[in-house]
This record gives C-alpha cells, sequence and structure tokens, in this order.
C-alpha cells in the first residue's frame, strides 16, 4: 500500500548519511512535490508539512541495484527460457516489488525485462523500484549467454534474458532495436561467465568489430554498452572497443584498473551472487561446472574492488541473484561494507550507482533536487552498519510512503 506523495514532507531529526556529506548533528529534509526542497538543521517547516520523527535515526537515499534480472526466476538458463514469458514476468514483477520493499527504489535491468514490463511500471500497475532495462544481453553463440546444451544443435537461441546474435550488422541491427524499444543501455556478455554450460570463464568473447559497433550505436543514442567481464583480456579487449562500464570484473589486475580509470570505465562489482552461490548453490540448482568456477571468481571479487579504488575507478553496486536467491539482496551492502566500511557502500549503492546511470544529482543523493528517494531507519548506521542490510526501513520513493 502507497501513500501518494504529500505536497510537502518533513523527515526531521535524522543523521544523514550521503555521499560527499560528513557526518552532522540531526537535521531535517524537506521534500515537496516528491523531489528533496531543503536539508539541513535549521529548515523551515511549513505548518502543513506531514512531519516524520526520525530522531535518532538514520536516514540514506534509496538503494539503486546496478546489476539485476527482473526475468532471472531460475539459476538455469536452459528451464527459464522454456517458460511462458507470461509466468516469467509475473514472478518478476514479484521480485522488483521485494526489491522496493527491501528498499531499492532503482533498479537497473542488465538482462532481460522488455518494453511491456516498463510500461506497467511507468503506469504504476505493479509496485516497482524505478526501471531501467536493457533487454536480453547479447552474446556470441557458445557464449555466456548461449544457454543450449552442449550436444545441442537448435540454430538459435534466442530467449528473455539472453539473445545469442553473431557478426557485425546482427549486433548492430539487434542493438538499434533495442535503443528502438526504449532501452536504457545495452548489454553485451564479453566473458565467459559462472552459469553457462559451455564457455571457459576467462575467454573474451565477441571479435573487436562487434563489441565496436554496438557501442558506435549506443553512443550515437546517447547511451552506452556495459559489459559482463571477468579476466583482464575481456576487460581490456571490451573498454578499447568502447565499452563504458564492466560488470563483475573479479578478475581485475591493477593495470587493468588503471587503463578503466583512466578511460572512465565504471565498475560494477556484484559480490554477494558469488556469495550465496557458495553458500546456497546446490540448494538451488546451480549445476557442477557452475559451482567449480563459481570458486573461481569467489574471492577475487573484493581484491578486485580494493584494486579498483586504489586506482580511482568509479565503483558501483549490483547484486545478480538469480532464482531463490534474489532474497541475499541486502547481504550484497554486506560484503561491500566489509571491503570499504558504511560510507563507500551507501556511496556506491546510491550516488556512484546514479552517476553509472547518467542521473547523477537526479537519484542516489539527499540534496535539493534530488528526487525524493528516501531510507528511514531506526538508530545512527554510522555506529550500526548492521542495520543496512538487517534493520526495519521506512521506504520513501519520489516522496510516497511505502
Ligand atoms: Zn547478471
Amino acid at each position: 500500500m502507497t501513500v501518494k506523495p504529500m505536497t510537502v514532507l518533513a523527515i526531521t531529526g535524522a543523521r544523514v548519511l550521503t555521499a560527499g556529506r560528513a557526518a552532522r548533528p540531526p537535521e531535517t529534509i524537506l521534500v515537496q512535490g516528491g523531489v528533496i526542497a531543503a536539508v539541513g538543521a535549521d529548515v523551515e517547516i511549513p505548518g502543513s508539512a506531514r512531519r516524520i520523527d526520525a530522531a535518532g535515526g538514520s536516514v540514506t537515499p534509496g538503494l539503486i541495484d546496478a546489476h539485476c534480472h527482473a526475468y532471472g526466476v531460475s539459476l538455469s538458463l536452459d528451464e527459464l527460457e522454456k517458460w511462458p514469458l507470461s509466468y516469467v514476468a509475473l514472478k518478476g514483477a514479484g521480485r522488483l516489488g521485494a526489491a522496493l520493499r527491501r528498499g531499492f527504489t532503482t533498479v537497473r535491468d542488465v538482462g532481460g525485462g522488455d518494453p511491456g514490463l516498463a510500461k506497467a511500471i511507468r503506469e504504476g500497475v505493479i509496485p516497482a523500484p524505478r526501471y531501467l532495462w536493457t533487454g536480453p544481453a547479447l552474446s556470441q553463440t557458445g557464449g555466456h549467454g548461449d544457454g543450449r546444451a552442449p550436444l545441442s544443435d537448435d540454430p538459435d537461441y534466442c530467449g528473455c534474458a539472453t539473445n545469442v546474435v553473431d557478426g557485425v550488422e546482427a549486433v548492430r541491427k539487434r542493438v538499434r532495436q533495442l535503443l528502438r524499444q526504449g532501452a536504457h543501455a545495452i548489454k553485451l556478455l564479453t566473458s565467459g561467465g559462472v552459469v553457462s554450460p559451455t564457455d571457459p570463464l576467462e575467454a573474451p568473447q565477441y571479435s573487436a568489430e562487434e563489441i565496436a559497433a554496438a557501442c558506435q550505436e549506443a553512443d550515437r543514442r546517447g547511451a552506452y554498452v556495459t559489459a559482463h567481464a571477468y579476466s583482464p583480456d575481456a576487460i581490456v579487449h571490451s573498454m578499447r572497443n568502447g565499452v563504458r562500464c564492466v560488470e563483475h570484473g573479479n578478475l581485475l589486475d591493477a593495470p587493468t584498473a588503471a587503463e578503466m580509470a583512466e578511460r572512465g570505465v565504471a565498475l560494477v562489482p556484484t559480490l554477494v551472487t558469488y556469495d550465496a552461490m557458495d553458500r546456497r548453490g546446490s540448494e538451488v540448482g546451480l549445476s557442477e561446472a557452475g559451482r567449480a568456477k563459481n570458486t573461481a571468481v569467489l574471492d577475487a571479487g573484493k581484491t578486485a574492488i580494493r584494486l579498483a579504488r586504489a586506482a580511482g575507478v568509479r565503483i558501483g553496486f549490483g547484486t545478480d541473484l538469480m532464482g531463490d536467491l534474489e532474497d541475499e539482496q541486502l547481504q550484497g551492502l554486506r560484503l561491500q561494507c566489509e571491503v570499504e566500511g558504511i560510507e563507500r557502500a551507501v556511496e556506491s549503492a546510491t550516488a556512484a550507482n546514479a552517476a553509472i546511470l547518467g542521473l547523477a544529482g537526479r537519484i542516489g543523493l539527499i540534496a535539493p533536487g534530488a528526487a525524493a528517494d528516501l531510507l528511514v531507519f531506526q538508530g545512527d548506521l554510522r555506529q550500526n552498519p548492521e542495520l543496512l542490510w538487517q534493520g526495519d526501513r521506512a521506504v520513501i520513493q519520489a516522496g510516497a510512503i511505502l
């Protein structure tokens, strides 16, 4: 049940935790028409304002998950693609509603999602985070998005989460189609992955010409390409051909991190998916091959974040949880907090992700002019970071209290 945006909302007495703002005594956040109007200790509160007393508590911007899959309702690509899309979409709607209740007021769906789902969300048909989608992730034959069984000789593979598209002209056309339908960005699979059945994890995928074609098309539309890539070879191959964001990046090394910083390429780590698959992989049906590949990237993910930070790479936050693992979404914040502390973890999941999405200053920030996507916690997050992943929270989306 959502309470409609009040004309004026005042959150009082809260410690504000947002990027670029040092710890201060409790402040007031004033919201008007779904947007933050003022933040400070001496903000004048109009008599008509609805007040939320957050004394002793903390307020952060609404969280952003830059790597999720609404349609990732199974860990098995093969199973996923055999189900009718109506079933997958309804399950996906449930996943998005749960993400919103956890405090994710914006998500970027980097594989799956479609214009119909986006339209339903815009029209308020289902409660959901603000929804930016790439459509199916594009994969070469035998790549991470090729869900066919190893001995299958089906000529084509075109699913709801991934499409197999080979060759410069075919890639160009598919990118143009997705952008025509309203895709926020394009997702390319440029290295092997954990859940795909036949590809080595480290191997770069797609030719330079195919990647460049996708990036040229996206750039001309004012969009961008983000790439699933683990190894330095795959990351270098992607960014030298125009990719602007790297997903996962677990096997990153220092020279590659330096080149990412120089080119302004961002990193979206997804630590929780490996952590969750390590703990619950067999329970949720991860294949033997998948478990072996997962072990290879599990520990490297935290090192990648340290290397990226040292080099000056913008670091976002993503979760990439498939199937029943979706309930681990907040645990990603715990893991990123273990590497970088609470301030950085919140910044990655708010302002840094907003910048990656091209929405810097408009979401992910507690400052005048930003959307009033806010989370109110009971307690001091700087003293008790675990409240971020364990504590109760009130969720406010564009000034509307959930
Ligand atoms: Zn993913």
